[in-house]
């Protein structure tokens, strides 16, 4: 199978603008924000989409969520911001690695399109 995008950022195939690393997951800025800070919160492990999440991934689904303070703290987004998963072509999946969008520095409406 074919290496994913995300896994050709991870891997320094791909330039991007990293934001963190470990050992774990990315947070790179988005190519194409939507908002004053938007990046993507990416594990390293390409698991296609967050659907295919099982019980094996509970550490790493936690470790995604425990993070974030950590990030909008160092990204200067304060307490509002919002999580985004696209899951499938149809919600607006385009990068089939599972990721978590993090967007802030504007005030957000309600529902989403
Ligand atoms: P999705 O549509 O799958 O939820 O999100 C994929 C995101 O990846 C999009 O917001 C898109 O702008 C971003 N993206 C696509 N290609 C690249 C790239 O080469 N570099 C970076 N940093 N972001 C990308």
């Amino acid at each position: 199978m074919s290496k994913t995008l995300f896994s050709q950022i991870i891997d320094r195939e791909i330039p991007a603008e990293f934001e963190y690393e470990d050992e774990d997951c990315i947070v790179i800025r988005d190519i194409h924000p939507v908002a004053p800070v938007h990046v993507l919160l990416i594990p390293k492990e390409p698991i296609a989409m967050l659907n295919q999440i099982d019980d094996q991934h509970a550490h790493l689904v936690a470790k995604l969520m425990q993070k974030v303070p950590a990030i909008t703290k160092q990204l200067g987004i304060g307490d509002d911001f919002r999580l985004v998963i696209n899951n499938g072509a149809e919600a607006g999946q385009t990068v089939f690695h599972m990721h978590i969008h993090l967007i802030g520095g504007r005030p957000m409406t309600w529902p989403p399109g």
